[in-house]
């Protein structure tokens, strides 16, 4: 146990009102990982009001269940606040959280912003939901959890590390996914939510091989356009996903996704092996991890500029290392 977890324990047994945040176009380990953490401590501390405070919701983790409504301005004034998962203050689905009479921030992402009162960041951590799997089983003789937790828990360790593939997943974090998996978690259920797909979205990943490009030496690039979104009658997360269609293309080493979001502005969405992205993603308004970032661009000419960038980096790469793949 580290003395961040002890001291965050200390908080949580300090204050009656604890709601807790997540950055705003949740994924699995955001949601997991608040709901996670939420559902520990109502079991935990039936006494306390622990209220989930976010603005925004992601459709395909709608089996998840939602969130709670939002306070008004004035309860969050003795709320203790943890935010989950989340790099960037601006990236905090409610803005509100600011209002909240201390923060405790937990997350795995490389650090942009240095926000909140107590900080427990891990970056070498595989997800969010790692980390809470480990403050669980820190304090297990005291903390009660249930299926249901673990379920929320479970599921963002196994999307955010790509089903333990990416390489920050370690000896630990299989022990964690053990300690959380004997809580009775149904796999074969989650793991049908998380990656059947409709009949349809099987077409536009056939449509997304023949419209993927390369660039001379390796970066994968795909553009899905509005018009490719109305074309498949396409959700921004289903767009979105086609980043992983690019993923285990030879040589390759850095792919590529930007999607259109419809107002001047398109997200890009960077992925690696072997090569660190999460820099070129801050040179253009993002961030994340070594592996896997996000970014903004808000022109063709920006989005060139940036595979010409990723292009770059990865050829000197590919001159400087052996045995990439
Ligand atoms: P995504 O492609 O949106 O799944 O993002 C990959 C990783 O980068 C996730 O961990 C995100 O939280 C992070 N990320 C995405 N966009 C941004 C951004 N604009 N700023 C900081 N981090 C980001």
């Amino acid at each position: 146990m580290n003395e961040n977890m002890k001291l965050i324990l200390d908080k949580i047994k300090e204050y009656d009102k604890i709601f807790i945040f997540r950055h705003f176009r949740p994924d699995g380990d955001a949601i997991g990982s608040t709901k996670g953490l939420a559902r520990i401590l109502q079991l935990t501390y039936p006494e306390k009001e622990i209220r989930l405070q976010n603005c925004d919701f992601s459709d395909y983790l709608a089996f998840l269940g939602g969130e709670d409504p939002i306070q008004p301005d004035e309860a969050y004034a003795d709320a203790l606040g943890i935010v989950v998962d989340t790099g960037t203050q601006k990236r905090i689905s409610n803005q509100k959280f600011t209002l909240c009479k201390e923060i405790i921030k937990i997350d795995h992402h490389i650090p942009i912003d240095n926000y909140g009162d107590y900080r427990w960041v891990e970056e070498e951590r595989s997800s969010s939901c790692e980390m809470i799997a480990a403050f669980y089983d820190a304090f297990k003789e005291e903390l009660k959890i249930d299926k249901e937790a673990a379920t929320y828990i479970y599921t963002g360790m196994v999307t955010d590390s790509g089903r333990f593939r990416f390489r920050d997943v370690s000896g630990e974090t299989m022990r964690l996914a053990g300690v959380i998996l004997q809580q009775g978690v149904d796999t074969e259920q989650l793991y049908a939510r998380l990656y059947l797909k409709d009949f349809e979205s099987f077409k536009f990943e056939s449509y997304v091989y023949k419209k993927m490009n390369i660039t001379e030496n390796g970066v994968a690039t795909l553009y899905v356009t509005e018009k490719m979104k109305k074309k498949f009658s396409l959700s921004n997360e289903d767009a979105s996903a086609a980043v992983s269609y690019m993923d285990s293309i030879k040589g390759a080493l850095i792919w590529l996704a930007f999607i259109d979001n419809g107002d001047g502005s398109i997200r890009v969405r960077l992925r690696s092996r072997f090569i660190t992205v999460s820099e070129l993603a801050e040179r253009y308004r993002g961030g994340g991890h070594a592996c896997a970032a996000g970014a903004t661009v808000y022109s063709k000419a920006e989005m060139k500029q940036l595979i010409a960038e990723a292009d770059a980096m990865l050829k000197e790469y590919k001159e400087k290392n052996e045995d990439w793949l």
